[in-house]
């Protein structure tokens, strides 16, 4: 199985852009690239003439909940679901996920381990979605942020043992939750929860495994303990200093600011039926989140796309908004396509495998009408995209779905 695909502008997410480019795929893999001046004209295989179009690599959302359909207050209807409701719910969002350009996406706590179920049946091929990693069960204190789908462990013992529940279950990545968070009734973001025993023994847990681990971490003090835990990534963030910067920097942990959540809570708000605590603690911090982004990223602190998207009106396929949100914060459409590519990769640890389009790398592609580094909001639209590849595979040109696919439109 070989094709290559000419005349078009390769974004590879390297930082390297080639405006008259062809690339080759062979067996779902990035084979070679190159100048349009240099191409081969003695190829024999499936030559597609790609008319001008951009190529760029598939996205990837680090940060979302499959599970959580964007309701007003989004674990509620999650209280006494079934797995097999949770389930189909999953595969829905995974889907129309997969049509918003991101091909690869983490989901940091699911319904028990439903995702992971998920995961492995878009991996076998019985549905169509992106690559999931999966962190199965969030991992909180008693009563602490994102109770209501995680497991409860106190004491560094009982944080050990949940993590070796996830580590059993399949897990990719360990989510553990260092502070109070905005969903939660009754804590506060900027309140830390696990000490820094209790996140250390999670984290070397994990790490035994040689499994990832990510940290809700938005108050500055939960930030440091995650840090100096070990944690590999920091979801949130807000009151950054730069002792918190320096540490991100001298251990490579990059931020994956999720801006979209608090501006879909802002902009829908009360009369929407989001719960007022929800609505007032977004307010309280949205100004705080940016800043600590832009300072953060102005340090040379690597920013990893992730939507948080399943919180209230941060709906599923509408992912890319969190390009806007970025642009907000004044990177350019080029540093923002690396947060969404190279970067999230790199933050996933799975730089080897995708990430950008360069030699080696699984084909995951967006073929793009429109060139994003002209203007980054094309990608926040449907009709943008001409086709989408994970793997060296088009999901359009290959799947029976074509009306599930219009219905998302
Ligand atoms: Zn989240």
């Amino acid at each position: 199985m070989e094709k290559r695909y000419k005349n078009c502008t390769i974004i590879t997410g390297t930082g390297r852009v080639i405006d008259s480019g062809w690339l080759q795929v062979k067996n779902g893999t990035i084979a070679a690239l190159g100048l349009m001046a240099e191409i081969k004209s003695d190829y024999s295989g499936d030559d597609i003439d790609l008319d001008g179009m951009t190529v760029m690599p598939g996205m990837i959302d680090c940060h979302l909940h499959l599970v959580m359909d964007g309701s007003p207050d989004p674990t509620l209807p999650l209280m006494g679901m079934d797995d097999s409701t949770a389930t189909i719910i999953m595969i829905n969002n995974a889907w129309k996920t997969l049509n918003a350009g991101f091909t690869t996406v983490r989901d940091l706590g699911c319904l028990n381990h439903v995702g992971l179920k998920v995961r492995d049946a878009i991996n076998n091929g019985l549905v169509k979605g992106p690559r999931i990693l999966c962190a199965g069960q969030m991992i909180c204190m008693t009563g602490g942020h994102g109770w209501q789908i995680g497991i409860e462990a106190d004491g560094p013992n009982e944080v050990r043992k949940a993590v070796r529940k996830q580590l059993k279950a399949g897990v990719d990545v360990v989510k553990l939750m260092a502070t109070g968070g905005i969903c939660t009734k009754g804590v506060e973001p900027g309140q830390t929860q696990y000490s820094l025993e209790e996140m250390t023994a999670g984290v070397e847990e994990a790490h035994k495994a040689g499994i990832s681990t990510a940290a809700h971490a938005q108050g500055l003090n939960g930030v440091k303990i995650a840090l100096h835990a070990g944690i590999d990534t920091i979801e949130h963030g807000m009151n950054l200093d730069d002792e918190a910067i320096n540490l991100m920097l001298e251990n490579n942990v990059p931020l994956i600011p999720t801006l979209s959540a608090g501006a879909h809570i802002i902009s829908n708000g009360l009369q929407a039926g989001i719960p007022s605590y929800i609505v007032e603690k977004s307010i309280c911090h949205r100004e705080n989140r940016i800043k600590s982004c832009i300072n953060a990223f102005k340090a040379g602190v690597a920013i990893a796309l992730g939507t948080d998207a399943g919180t209230p009106f941060n709906l599923h396929g509408n992912n890319a908004f969190e390009l806007s949100e970025l642009y907000a914060t004044g990177m350019t459409p080029h540093e923002i396509i690396i947060s969404a590519t190279a970067a999230a990769a790199k933050a996933l640890k799975i730089s080897d495998m995708t990430g950008t389009i360069e030699i080696g790398k699984q084909s995951d592609l967006l073929i793009l009408k429109t060139n994003p580094l002209t203007d980054i909001k094309v990608l926040q639209q449907r009709k943008t995209i001409a086709d989408i590849h994970i793997a060296g595979k088009s999901i359009f040109a290959e799947n029976n779905f074509q009306m599930v696919l219009e219905s998302n439109v």
